[in-house]
């Protein structure tokens, strides 16, 4: 099993909470003194299930992702599942001299970077008819945010890559699925004043609170599950009721 971005946040939730339920687990990550963190929590919450793996890797360089995958099959033996989790966000507005910069690098991590994790272990999750990949979009695969032109746009391609990437396998036995976070605690909102989460909570989140990693994690470990055979090309928001609520 394969979690990228696994050094912080959603990916470490999920490393960790695979571990706990017997997976072993490859954890990617650019930040390889937290990697090799994430992989000693895994490998402490997987107990007998036996240890999980830190790599060093950045989706966005499709070298990079190669050696990543050899580096996993040769220590953990095939990927039968992929988490693509690693993402960045970079606000620019549209008339700022750092957007095209911010768009070029949000494109080819957040975008480029699952299609190159899911493109180089295709032949794996496709083997024994039974691979499973979960995408990790956000609520700005679904509206908008202002100044967040280059992740919006990512985040809305994450979604339509689930659905392309659903049809192509669904023949092979490989799901694809695509999960949509709203707001979290994570090292990515962590700037965040703890006055703005609360006051944004109030007011947009039917639940009045951010989410936990690990409640993300839980969705993601259900689509993973070798049970879940017939839910395909699926986008779930778990966002505490964001994106139903209307006023
Ligand atoms: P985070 O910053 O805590 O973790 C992201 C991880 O991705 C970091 O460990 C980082 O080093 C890694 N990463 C960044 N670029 C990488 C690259 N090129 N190659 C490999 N790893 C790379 O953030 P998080 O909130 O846990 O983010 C996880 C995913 O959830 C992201 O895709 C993010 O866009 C998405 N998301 C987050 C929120 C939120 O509120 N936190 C909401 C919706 C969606």
């Amino acid at each position: 099993m394969v979690v990228t971005g696994a050094a912080s946040g959603m990916g470490r939730a999920t490393a960790t909470l695979l571990a706990r339920h017997g997976a072993r687990v490859s954890c990617w990550d650019l930040n390889g003194e937290a990697i090799e963190e994430t992989a000693r929590l895994a490998t402490d919450a997987a107990g007998d299930a036996g240890e999980a793996l830190a790599v060093v890797a950045d989706v966005s360089d499709s070298d990079s992702v190669a050696d990543a995958h050899l580096r996993t099959v040769a220590d953990l033996g095939r990927v039968d599942g992929l988490v693509n989790n690693a993402g960045i966000s970079l606000p620019a507005a549209l008339d700022s001299p750092e957007w095209t910069a911010a768009w070029d690098r949000t494109m080819a991590v957040n975008l480029t970077g699952p299609a190159n994790v899911l493109r180089t272990c295709i032949e794996d999750l496709c083997r024994n008819g039974d691979g499973r990949v979960v995408n990790i979009a956000s609520t700005e695969g679904l509206g908008a945010t202002r100044y967040l032109s280059a992740y919006t746009t990512a985040k809305h391609g994450v979604i339509g890559f689930t659905r392309s990437a659903a049809m192509e396998l669904a023949g092979r036995g490989v799901t694809v699925n695509c999960i949509c976070p709203g707001p979290i605690h994570t090292g990515m909102t962590a700037i965040i004043p703890d006055d703005d989460k609360e006051r944004f909570a109030r007011r947009r989140v039917p639940m009045r609170r951010y989410g936990d990693p690990a409640e993300v994690a839980q969705m993601t470990m259900s689509l993973l599950l070798p049970a879940n055979t017939y839910t395909t090309g699926a986008v779930l928001a778990v966002d505490g009721g964001l994106t139903v609520q209307n006023t």
